[in-house]
């Protein structure tokens, strides 16, 4: 390594259209030596890539496998020392579940100059862009956004059902089409309304978008008949409602 390291912008892309993106990361993109992203990034954002810039796709690797987080850390660190502008860049916000924060650690730990530009989370557009506001003053005063990878029925989860079944508002969660049926038993037994209105959507903002609109107690097996896929986001609570006026005719 030489004493000369790059900085790596740690970068948001939103959630897939370009003009979604922050102008600061438009900017960013456009002068990266190198860009390091993964399959959450839209397509239509390569286009903004600039000619001679080495892309690193850290989702896909030769053998088909996805990279471990420790080789990705490891890739950045290397990046910058070998780069002026480093681009880590990563679907939605890159605080917002992706590993953004572990990242920035090793970086900062290693003294690597590095700057965060968030973007636009999925957890909060791809619901718009289905006709679902996240709040609402008539009926959802919070937003709590969970992982849905804790297993619920292990009791070591570090999700608090029983508060989260508690909560008047909305909760979204994401990573959340595995878990789907176990996190919406977990949150019936511990007091919420079976029939609170619960949507998946799959694929959002994108011009495969699926949204697929039933209650707590009956949205895994819909979305198990209607076979949803990931990338899926879960949006449970009175506000999935205003679809019904909000979506797009
Ligand atoms: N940092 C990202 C989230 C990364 S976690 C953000 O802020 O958006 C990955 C999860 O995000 C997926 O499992 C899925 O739940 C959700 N997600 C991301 N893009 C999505 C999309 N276009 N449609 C539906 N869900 C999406």
């Amino acid at each position: 390594m030489t004493d000369k390291n790059g900085k790596v912008y740690l970068v948001g892309a939103g959630p897939g259209d370009p003009e979604l993106l922050t102008r600061k990361a438009e900017r960013v993109i456009k002068s990266a030596d190198v860009i390091l992203f993964d399959a959450l990034v839209g397509t239509g954002i390569y286009e903004l890539f600039p000619p001679n810039v080495k892309l690193i796709d850290v989702g896909k690797r030769a053998d088909n496998h996805t990279y471990r987080q420790e080789e990705i850390n490891r890739m950045l660190v290397e990046q910058a020392a070998r780069h002026g502008t480093v681009v880590r860049l990563k679907g939605g916000d890159p605080y917002v579940f992706g590993r953004g924060g572990e990242e920035a650690e090793v970086l900062a730990k290693k003294g690597i100059e590095f700057e965060v530009i968030p973007g636009i989370s999925s957890a909060i557009a791809v619901p718009a862009h289905a006709g679902i506001p996240v709040t609402h003053s008539d009926c959802a005063s919070s937003l709590t956004i969970i992982t849905g990878h804790e297993d619920p029925t292990k009791g070591r989860s570090a999700l608090n059902f029983k508060a989260l079944a508690g909560m008047q508002g909305t909760i979204v969660i994401l990573m959340g089409l595995g878990r789907l049926r176990e996190n919406a038993r977990a949150l019936i037994s511990n007091g919420k309304p079976q029939e609170t209105p619960t949507a998946v959507i799959e694929r959002g903002t994108t011009d495969r978008q699926r949204v697929i609109v039933g209650t707590l107690a009956t949205i895994a097996d819909l979305a198990d008949t209607n076979k949803v896929e990931t990338p899926a986001i879960i949006v449970i609570g009175d506000v999935v409602e205003l679809r019904k006026v909000l979506k797009k005719l």
